[in-house]
């Protein structure tokens, strides 16, 4: 797709560069998603609350993807392994992270998903934007799927390592209102899936405690096929 092929390094000679010494690249979001992240920054939207649910279903459908691949490439995960999910909560530095052990991305794929509108609902939505200035109903009503963190955090690291093909553990990182994200190879190596902290913005603190968390995926996990498990200190 065109969009896709749009989503390249703003910077040619520094990205050139970039692999052997690890300095991030930088992405230009497609237009679309900086409209989009327009809309969430400067919403009010009062039922942020969704972002979780968002983050959950991906975190959830990247250990489906990892089971069918796993279906034909024994070598994607190991026998009789268990698939969860983990969200943590630490109020002290105000983050919360969501982890999962599936699929994962590679280098490309980050690029290709966290960049551009791929999902059909968000298209559909952008679509709707134009002819209706509702933004804030239309968020809860077609989820913005992965940049509604957005509502929450001003800024979101992403670490992630896929199940085959991109040996290399990812970093994606992108601050609330910037035009453009870095990618780069992480300094630590993790194991396969993806593991997202949201640094929450001001006013957003409660989603880093444990009551809070409990009783959200207590409401967004109710049809989720994998364990969730919530670490967050009591408040
Ligand atoms: P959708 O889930 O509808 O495709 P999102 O905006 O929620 O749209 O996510 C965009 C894409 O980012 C996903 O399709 C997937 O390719 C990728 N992605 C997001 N979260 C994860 C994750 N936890 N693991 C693997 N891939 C992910
Ligand atoms: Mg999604």
């Amino acid at each position: 797709r065109a969009e896709r092929a749009a989503a390249r390094p703003s910077r040619g000679l520094y990205a050139l560069n970039a692999r052997a010494v690890a300095e991030p690249e930088t992405f230009e979001y497609q237009a679309e998603v900086h409209r989009l992240m327009d809309l969430i920054v400067n919403s009010l939207y009062s039922n942020k609350d969704v972002f979780l649910r968002e983050l959950v279903s991906n975190a959830s459908d990247a250990c489906d993807k990892l089971r069918f691949v796993s279906l034909s490439d024994s070598s994607a995960m190991q026998a009789g392994e268990e698939l969860r999910i983990k969200i943590r909560g630490d109020p002290e530095s105000k983050t919360l992270t969501i982890e999962d052990s599936g699929i994962g991305m590679s280098r490309d794929d980050l690029v290709s998903s966290l960049g551009t509108i791929a999902r059909s609902g968000t298209a559909k939505f952008m679509e709707m934007l134009k002819s209706q200035s509702d933004g804030e109903n239309l968020i809860g009503k077609f989820g913005v799927g992965f940049y509604s963190a957005f509502l929450v955090a001003d800024k979101i690291t992403v670490f992630t390592k896929a199940a085959t093909g991109d040996d290399k553990t990812w970093m994606w990182e992108s601050e609330i209102n910037s035009s453009s994200y870095t990618v780069k190879e992480a300094d630590e190596a993790m194991s396969r899936g993806t593991k997202i902290v949201l640094h929450l913005k001001e006013g957003c603190e409660e989603f880093a405690s444990g009551d809070k968390l409990q009783s959200l995926v207590k409401t967004y996990s109710e049809f989720i096929s994998f364990p969730i498990d919530v670490w967050a200190q009591k408040n």
